[in-house]
Parts: structure tokens; C-alpha cells; sequence
């Protein structure tokens, strides 16, 4: 189309990678990013050392989809990344480390418990059918598993007072639906079937590399910067090719009014400069109901509780003990961090000893939490040396973050979803906020289908 013009809202990382791809199909590309600076998610800080740490997704990997792998790590070969064909992780439950799995281990309960859970998961032979995650499990794990590893992971992660039997996959944020509880051989067997392979991991990693030669299933590698910036080295990245596109990307801004006629958007009100952009086609990742109340619609409104990360980034003066793994899980409830970052780990080679320790927690309960007492905690469990001192840090509180995955929670996304997509044409929907995919590797493989067949159409 002949002087056509895309608008892109929302500069995360699905909104950068959307205005470079419409760049290519349509003559100008305008990117409207209500934050100061873009990336979204993907965003890092340093402390005082220079130390640099993650703020939300930090660890992404390639899709497999050359055209968009080209753009995501355009830089692939340049030494500015460490690349990782297997991420390494574990968890902590049970009062002890398994650095093999990310998957609790059922063995680490009480024997009754185990040997009940055990007689019960073994007779769950069919793959569950709910969108619900405890009925989920209770229907692949059993009841007694479900109860004494899953509710308390779910309760850690969205608290006391959140319907935790009413909550659902739509967030598959954690892989708790699999669990550890068999011998290693007798999974293995086990995990040929697809009920037993959706709910036990792997005990050896011979087991899944034979797994995956059986399925014939490609290799997904993970990248992580080596220049020291964190995560945010890689939006920079993506920022400058944006830009040398010629896109225009517009900060601190938003959109006040959509226009819109015969179900076509046709312009966009911006509230600062008070400009109005022509628009033929809208790339929308920002959430649906701020684009509905643009438009004069009335948005579906729902009870939604949002969780407050809290985000303690340590550097000590002195190595961090586990030298291997690039992130671990901490399941037991008796702490409240849930993931462990170890950035030495993730680069490959680091100057820093540095690691970041997370808590999904409410606004309220932050200051709960403190410094000294995650140290403490860091120290227990065999992470950080017990002599080391912090050399410096940064703590992150990150409000409005992590949606709790309840049924109304998904009704609603669902519903503004649809309003927005059937009123007008010329619009996709995309990102996390769509409610369509969540993980950095899925957004952006759904960003790209939606342009493929915008693009197909036209
Ligand atoms: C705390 C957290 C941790 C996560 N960790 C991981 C992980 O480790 N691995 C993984 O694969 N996935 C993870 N995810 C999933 C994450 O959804 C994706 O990785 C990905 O970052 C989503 O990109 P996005 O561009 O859709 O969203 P975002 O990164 O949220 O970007 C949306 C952008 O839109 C902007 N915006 C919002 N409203 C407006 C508006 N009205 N006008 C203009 N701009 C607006 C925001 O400021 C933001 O820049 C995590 C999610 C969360 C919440």
C-alpha cells in the first residue's frame, strides 16, 4: 500500500520485534511506548559495583523461525553472547538441593505421604482434561501429591487469600504440574506414556537426551549477554535495529483516542503531543481494555489481582558456592524466594559474584521481607558462602506484575480479547496482555504468525 502506515503500541519486546517485521511491509512504522524507555520486561539495572541484574524474563531463546532468529540475535557470532544449549536448574525442597531437576522430589516427603501419593499417582493413568491447575493435578498427581507439594508452591506464589483450587493453567508460568517420585528407570519407562510423561520429569539427563532423539526434537538454544549489561544488552540490540529501520519509536506516551470506522482503525490520538497518527493497520501489546476504552467501548471488568515482584539483587565479595546452575527453583513454603538467578553461571565468566533472589509477594507485604534476612537465608542453603560479605545490591519492587491466574482473570482478558478483535479489522493483538501466550519465545512466534498472515491477506 502506497505511503501506508502501521502503528505499534506497547514496546516490549513483542512491540519491537512487530514494528521491524511491519517495517518490511508497510512504508512507515510508528512504536508508542508509555514508559520512559522500551523493553518492557526485558530490562536490567547495575548497582553501585556495576554489577548488572535482570529485572522480570531474562533468559531467552531462540524460535526456530529463521527470519525472526535472524532479527532476535542478529549478533549471534559476535562473542556478545554466552550460548546455552541446555539451561541448567534445580530446586530446593525438602529442606535440601536436587541440582539435577527443576521438578520437586516426592521421595523428600514424609514416607506415609510418599507411599500414599505413590499408590495414587500410579493409578492415574489418563491425560487430565481441565484448564483448572488443581484439579489438573489431582487428576495427573493424585490428590495426596496435589495437597502436600502443589497447593503450598501455589500458595507461595499467589498467596493465602487467592482461590488456589480455582486457578488456571493460562499462565503456565512454572512447570509444578510434574513432580519426581519414581526410580529413575521406572520413569524413563514410564514417560513413553502420555499421561506419565506429562507428570514425572526425568531423572537423568541420558534419559531426556534419548527422549529427544526418539521425538526427533530440535535443539532450542538460550542466550545470555557477555558484556556485562544484563539482559538489557539484548533490548539495545533490538532498540538499534528499530531504529536504523526507521521506524519512529515515541517514549512517555500514549494513546488517548482510537478512531475508528466500518470496523477499520483509521487514526490514533496520542495524549502528550497531542498528535494524531493515520493508522492502517494497529499492532496492539499493550492490554486490550486500554485499547477498548480508546475506542468508546466499555472494557469486561473483573476482580484481578495483580502480585508485587520483589526483587533482591546481591553482589558478594566472594564466589557464589554453586557454580554450575543458571537458575534454581525454591519450592519449600518455609522460604519465600522462589527463584534464584546466578549470573556468574549465565554469562560464563564473570568479574561480579552476583546473583538476584525473587519474591512474588502482596503490595503490601514488602516490606516484610528484608535484605538481611535473604542473605541469611542464601547462606543456609549452601548458595552463598557463609563468611561473605555483601559487596553491594539493589532491591526492586515491582508492582502490578504477575497476574493471579484465576478463572475470572482469564473470562475477562478473554472477553476484552474478542471485543477488541471483532469491532475492527485492521487490528492483532499480540503479546502478553493478549492472553493468548505468556513465555518470550511464544509471544514473539505468535507476534510473528499474526504479521505472516496480516501480511498474507493483504
Ligand atoms: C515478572 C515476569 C517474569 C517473567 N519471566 C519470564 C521468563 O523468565 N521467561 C519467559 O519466557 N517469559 C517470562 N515472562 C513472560 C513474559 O510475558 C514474556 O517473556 C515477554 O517479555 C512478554 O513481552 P511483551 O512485549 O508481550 O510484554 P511486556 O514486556 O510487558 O511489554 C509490554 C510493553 O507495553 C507497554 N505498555 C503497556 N501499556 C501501554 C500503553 N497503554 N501504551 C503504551 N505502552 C504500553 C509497557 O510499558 C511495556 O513496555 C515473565 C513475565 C513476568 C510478568
Amino acid at each position: 500500500m502506497a505511503n501506508s502506515q502501521a502503528v505499534v503500541v506497547g514496546g516490549g519486546i513483542c512491540g519491537l520485534v512487530a514494528a521491524l517485521l511491519l517495517k518490511r511491509r508497510f512504508t512507515n512504522v510508528v512504536l508508542i511506548e508509555q514508559a520512559e524507555t522500551v523493553g518492557g520486561l526485558f530490562c536490567s539495572v547495575k548497582d553501585s559495583s556495576g554489577a548488572a541484574y535482570d529485572m522480570g524474563s531474562h533468559i531467552p531463546n531462540a524460535t526456530g523461525i529463521e527470519e525472526l532468529d535472524k532479527i532476535l540475535f542478529s549478533d549471534a557470532d559476535s562473542g556478545s553472547w554466552n550460548k546455552i544449549s541446555r539451561l541448567r536448574s534445580g530446586n530446593f525442597f525438602g529442606g535440601s538441593w536436587d541440582l539435577n531437576s527443576p521438578f520437586p522430589d516426592a521421595t523428600k516427603l514424609p514416607k506415609e505421604t510418599y507411599l500414599s501419593g505413590c499408590g495414587e499417582l500410579i493409578n492415574c493413568t489418563e491425560l487430565p482434561d481441565t484448564d483448572l491447575i488443581y484439579d489438573y493435578c489431582v487428576d495427573s498427581l493424585g490428590v495426596v501429591f496435589t495437597e502436600s507439594i502443589v497447593l503450598p508452591i501455589l500458595e507461595k506464589l499467589y498467596g493465602k487469600d487467592a482461590p488456589l483450587k480455582e486457578l488456571t493453567m493460562a499462565a503456565g508460568l512454572f512447570g509444578f504440574t510434574r513432580i519426581l517420585a519414581l526410580p529413575a528407570d521406572v520413569t524413563a519407562n514410564l514417560k513413553q506414556l502420555p499421561a506419565f510423561d506429562a507428570k514425572l520429569g526425568y531423572q537423568r539427563e541420558s534419559d531426556f537426551q534419548k527422549r529427544k532423539a526418539q521425538d526427533n526434537l530440535s535443539e532450542v538454544t538460550y542466550y545470555y549477554p557477555t558484556k556485562g549489561e544484563g539482559i538489557g544488552y539484548w533490548v539495545t540490540q533490538l532498540q538499534q535495529q528499530v531504529e536504523q529501520a526507521g521506524v519512529e519509536i515515541i517514549t512517555s506516551e500514549r494513546v488517548t483516542q482510537i478512531v475508528h470506522h466500518n470496523n477499520k482503525v483509521t487514526n490514533l490520538m496520542l495524549a502528550n503531543t497531542e498528535r494524531v497518527l493515520k493508522c492502517d493497520f494497529l499492532f496492539w501489546s499493550a492490554p486490550p481494555f486500554i485499547a477498548l476504552r480508546a475506542m468508546g467501548l466499555t472494557p469486561s471488568r473483573g476482580q484481578v489481582t495483580l502480585r508485587t515482584a520483589l526483587i533482591f539483587h546481591l553482589n558478594f565479595d566472594r564466589p557464589l558456592l554453586d557454580r554450575n546452575s543458571h537458575y534454581l527453583w525454591v519450592w519449600d513454603p518455609d522460604s519465600a524466594i522462589f527463584r534464584l538467578t546466578l549470573y556468574p553461571n549465565l554469562i560464563g565468566r564473570s568479574t561480579h559474584h552476583h546473583i538476584s533472589a525473587e519474591i512474588l509477594c502482596g503490595p503490601d507485604e514488602v516490606s516484610s521481607f528484608t535484605e538481611a534476612e535473604i542473605i541469611k537465608q542464601l547462606k543456609e542453603m549452601g548458595i552463598v558462602d557463609s563468611e561473605a560479605k555483601l559487596v553491594s545490591g539493589h532491591t526492586q519492587v515491582i508492582n502490578n506484575t504477575f497476574p493471579v491466574p484465576t478463572t475470572e482473570f482469564q473470562a475477562v482478558n478473554q472477553q476484552n480479547y474478542e471485543t477488541l478483535t471483532n469491532c475492527v479489522d485492521n487490528v492483532v493483538v499480540s503479546g502478553r496482555f493478549s492472553g493468548k501466550c505468556w513465555r518470550q519465545a511464544e509471544v514473539l512466534i505468535e507476534a510473528y504468525e499474526s504479521i505472516m498472515r496480516v501480511a498474507d491477506a493483504s
